[in-house]
């Protein structure tokens, strides 16, 4: 960082928050714009956090007997023409295969030819071709419940990208179950959004609000949504993971039916859920700042950055040697069930440029190992939750202690600041023109900042919902579970109603 700037990212969240953004994921080098449209290209270090997203899930997948299999891309249309609703709520961006060969167009460069008989859309989302073997797998109540897990890649046709939140292809896992009857697909709805809340509170740091979507905002063929829903540090929602329960629509387009407890054959009951690679620009935005990322240590690629210094030969010897060391008694260091992963940087830089550039990376610790460390058998840790300048003098044989020590209250102090920031923008709105003044930004050249959460009532009508959406930009993210039933009136119509719901901007 050059001495006439202020922070290492700029500009800053508050001078504005979108291009804040893309600068920390070019800072920590997570992807990059494709040349492809709309596409992005994952690079190592937000590969890597992907990997470890997939690990921590795959695992609490397994553990609540989901098994992982893999179905074709291309779902033919007749198979998506099957649910109205489903088609109706894809059909605007989907990505169409019309053609399976190329042939010289007699002008030096190539035509799409060998037209299909049937055109083969990409998938934006599995449940119809996975329904299609599903018609097939499940024939008895003793082929039941039948939990299945997908980690694929997914194809939407998205006209205004952002990287992480919104890209025309990105990568996600899809879960697909089967049941016999709504009482245990309706419980395996609660169970995975259960799981998802579980996984982003304890992993990634992000706490979250279970709820029910509306019926305009629900999954297009379901029959109810439910979703996790987290505060950006702009104060807008960002829909974190779904979960839809979709009663026996799916199963009548896609025929599974089986013979139940009676020797009757009918119709089972479906599920789907799913979380994509959009956690990482969550994770991105509720932990950040204007240095840069901060990662949770329990999903971060690596933990401990080791920044040798040296001035001469005879210096690097015995500095490098002491690095080793350190290295070697971490290696075998267990952070909970997570390996404690070291990052050696001996590049040809200053401590401060090597300092910087692991600082923009979102690094949980840097251990810096200089002449006068190595005589006192010592080095120097810094957190990266903390000022870049704090750093903390530790002892060679404190050094696997102190290392845990530090991730774990990184990990539950950037938990805590993020819940704090989401209770704190948070608050329940009675008056419409409150309500109204609350979104609206209050500062002409930062149009992005306003309110926060609203907790208000509703009264369930479509009309007032879309009414605020069209003033405001603002939605019902979710009725939520902790709602409690008390009588009031809604924000928009005045009519009268049961419960609040928690109304936002969102990504
Ligand atoms: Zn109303």
């Amino acid at each position: 960082m050059s001495k006439n700037k202020r922070t290492a990212i700029e500009p800053t969240r508050m001078e504005n928050y979108a291009e804040w953004y893309q600068q920390v994921i070019k800072a920590a080098d997570l992807a990059e714009t494709s040349e492809v449209r709309g596409c992005m290209v994952i690079k190592p270090w937000g590969y890597a956090i992907w990997e470890n997203i997939q690990r921590v899930l795959d695992g609490m997948f397994r553990e609540t007997g989901h098994r992982n299999a893999y179905f074709p891309v291309f779902i033919p249309k007749s198979y998506f023409e099957k649910e109205a609703e489903h088609v109706e709520g894809f059909a605007k961006e989907c990505a169409v295969v019309t053609h399976s060969k190329l042939e010289d167009d007699g002008k030096g460069g190539l035509k799409a030819a060998g037209e299909l008989t049937e055109p083969y859309i990409i998938r934006p989302t599995s449940e119809t071709i996975i329904g299609a073997s599903f018609a097939r797998w499940v024939n008895s109540y003793r082929d039941l419940p039948l939990l299945i897990n997908q980690w694929a890649n997914i194809v939407r046709w998205e006209m205004r990208t952002r990287l992480f939140l919104r890209t025309t292809e990105f990568l996600w896992q899809e879960g697909h179950t089967v049941h016999e009857s709504y009482e245990e697909a309706m419980e395996e709805t609660q169970r995975m959004l259960t799981v998802y809340a579980r996984f982003a509170e304890d992993y990634l740091a992000i706490p979250v609000i279970k709820g029910e979507k509306t019926e305009g905002e629900k999954f297009p063929g379901a029959v109810n949504t439910y979703c996790i829903e987290a505060m950006m540090q702009d104060k807008k929602a960002l829909q974190s993971g779904t979960s839809h329960f979709l009663g026996q629509n799916f199963a009548k387009a896609s025929n599974i039916r089986f013979q139940n407890r009676n020797g009757e054959v009918e119709y089972a009951w479906t599920t789907s859920w799913g979380v994509s690679t959009r956690l990482i620009g969550a994770l991105i935005m509720a932990h950040s700042d204007d240095n840069g990322l901060v990662l949770p240590p329990r999903i971060a690629p690596a933990h401990v950055a080791l920044i040798p210094i040296y001035k001469n030969e005879e210096e690097r010897d015995q500095i490098l040697a002491f690095t080793h060391r350190i290295q070697d008694l971490l290696k075998n260091t267990m952070f909970d069930d997570i390996k404690v992963y070291c990052e050696l940087d001996d590049r040809d830089l200053t401590s401060s440029e090597r300092n910087w550039y692991w600082i923009k990376k979102g690094i949980p610790l840097r251990v810096e190992i200089g002449p006068r460390d190595v005589e006192q058998n010592s080095v120097m840790i810094a957190r990266r939750d903390l000022e870049p300048r704090d750093k903390q003098s530790v002892q060679f044989d404190a050094l696997p202690g102190y290392v845990l020590k530090a991730l774990a209250d990184l990990q539950s102090n950037i938990y805590t600041k993020a819940l704090e920031f989401r209770n704190g923008n948070m608050i329940k709105i009675d008056d419409q023109s409150e309500f109204y003044r609350y979104f609206t930004p209050q500062n002409k050249n930062q149009p992005e900042i306003h309110g926060g959460f609203a907790r208000s009532h509703w009264c369930g009508d479509v009309s007032c919902e879309e009414r605020i959406k069209d003033d405001l930009k603002v939605t019902v993210r979710c009725i939520p579970f902790d709602a409690v039933e008390e009588k009031g009136s809604c924000i928009c119509c005045g009519k009268t109603s049961v419960r609040r719901v928690i109304f936002a901007k969102s990504y």
